[in-house]
């Protein structure tokens, strides 16, 4: 008898580029069997997928963690991330760990467990912070030693990588940079998000395909919708897809939005950014109390970035052709880029999948389905080195899977009310536990930090 047997829905099979419709049966947190495997239609709880789609749980590879330390112990984006059937989410990114990995293993651990699986990299950002690093001071010899000790000694504790925030720090140096990654094992995944958009010229862009030429590293080219989405994106696909094809250890994740969203203090509001961008402070949408969902002027710009620099905030500066040529290359991931603080934030952070699978796929044909749901499963799980392991619904895999409606997925949220629930999923099953059932939240926590 198996623990789960779900039947009659369509499974993708990336690899032969085909659905197939046999049952898929779990047992003890894996896949035993799939299709003619399956031998018994006895099962502890059985699914009826007809209609839906059986998938591997999505894979967000570019999310930013719960932050105990300042939010509160409780489970925030990675509720939002199960709802919309996210079952492994990649934090630290940014160059920003909101606390060091053993800090968040131990306050997962007080609170039974977590919603859904976490691959935790360490944000370099973070070390220069804590060594009172202003975002344009150069980095001395023994800073840059002691900062790269940190990030080993958090691959110790359990980190799989290192992200840096380039625009967040404009002080980091390339040659930085690479000395620390000149220090860690070639398995670990790096990310960075860019030194600045792609206003004025591509030279961001080269500098991370330098860097991962260089470093030799897997590197990934962090929401590239929001480093180039601003009318530049023909322009900037072949230059990373050459550089990719050059160097299969390049690539990058994008996230379905036309617009932003970051920190109203941080350095991408440096001097310059209205010349920049050539939009005004309207472009800018204030998303927590008492201006949650309000647009700026020059005065409410100017007065919250003094008094709330860490408050979010949205910029509209995107173009909608530009996030479905990114979404729909040929290369490239899905991911969120979400993050809450007190359930206020981007509508990406409870949207990013569903929106994609809806807009994208259903109503505007971007892409097709098998290749958006590879983008959110196969390709990311190969990517971190769990190639067999998730991203593929085939016996001997982990449990992790999703399984919605194709006809009606869609995403709910909006700027004024950031997580909401999605629509059109039915079941997200963790580790083989149900944590969505029929649309509803089990409350079990059998999530990992892997
Ligand atoms: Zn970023």
């Amino acid at each position: 008898m198996y623990d789960l047997l779900i039947v009659s829905g369509r499974v993708p099979d990336f690899e032969h580029n085909t659905w197939r419709t046999g049952p898929v049966a779990v047992q003890d947190g894996k896949i035993v069997a799939v299709g003619d495997e399956v031998r018994s239609t006895e099962a502890r709880t059985v699914i009826d997928a007809a209609g839906k789609i059986v998938s591997p749980g999505f894979i967000d590879i570019h999310m930013h963690e719960e932050d105990f330390p300042n939010d509160g112990a409780h489970f925030e984006i990675s509720v939002l991330m199960r709802n919309m059937g996210v079952t492994t989410a990649v934090g630290g990114n940014c160059g920003t760990h909101a606390q060091p990995i053993k800090a968040f293993r131990e306050a997962a651990e007080r609170l039974g467990g977590l919603p859904i699986h976490y691959y935790m990299l360490t944000g370099y950002n973070t070390f220069r912070e804590e060594l009172g690093l202003g975002c344009y001071d150069t980095a001395t010899e023994d800073q840059i030693k002691h900062m790269t000790n940190r990030v080993i000694q958090e691959v110790r504790d359990g980190a799989k990588g290192v992200s840096f925030g380039g625009e967040y720090d404009p002080g980091i140096s390339s040659e930085e940079i690479l000395r620390v990654l000149a220090a860690l094992d070639d398995q670990i995944l790096v990310s960075m998000h860019y030194r600045t958009d792609a206003m004025k010229d591509f030279s961001a862009l080269h500098e991370m395909i330098e860097l991962a030429e260089r470093s030799g590293k897997k590197f990934q080219i962090s929401h590239l919708s929001s480093y180039g989405a601003m009318g530049q994106m023909k322009e900037i696909l072949p230059i990373l897809n050459e550089a990719i094809r050059k160097n299969p250890r390049l690539d990058y994740d994008t996230y379905p939005y036309a617009a932003f969203a970051t920190s109203i203090g941080s350095a991408v509001f440096d001097e310059g950014w209205v010349e920049r961008w050539g939009k005004g402070y309207e472009c800018i949408m204030l998303l927590h109390e008492p201006y949650c969902g309000v647009r700026c002027d020059r005065e409410l710009f100017e007065k919250v970035r003094k008094e709330k620099p860490d408050m979010s905030v949205a910029g509209f500066v995107m173009e909608e052709e530009d996030i479905a040529m990114a979404i729909a290359n040929r290369y490239g991931m899905i991911c969120s880029d979400g993050g809450t603080s007190h359930w206020k934030g981007h509508p990406r952070s409870s949207g990013a999948f569903p929106r994609v699978l809806g807009k994208y796929v259903r109503e505007e044909n971007v892409l097709s389905l098998m290749d958006a749901l590879r983008k959110m499963t196969f390709r990311p799980a190969q990517r971190l080195g769990l190639e067999g392991q998730k991203g593929v619904i085939a016996s001997g895999a982990d449990a992790d899977i999703v399984i919605f409606d194709p006809d009606i997925i869609s995403d709910t949220s909006d700027f004024s009310e950031a997580c909401r629930m999605p629509v059109g999923i039915d079941f997200v099953i963790v580790g083989g536990t149900v944590v969505l059932k029929n649309g509803k939240e089990t409350g079990a926590l059998p999530g990992q930090l892997l």
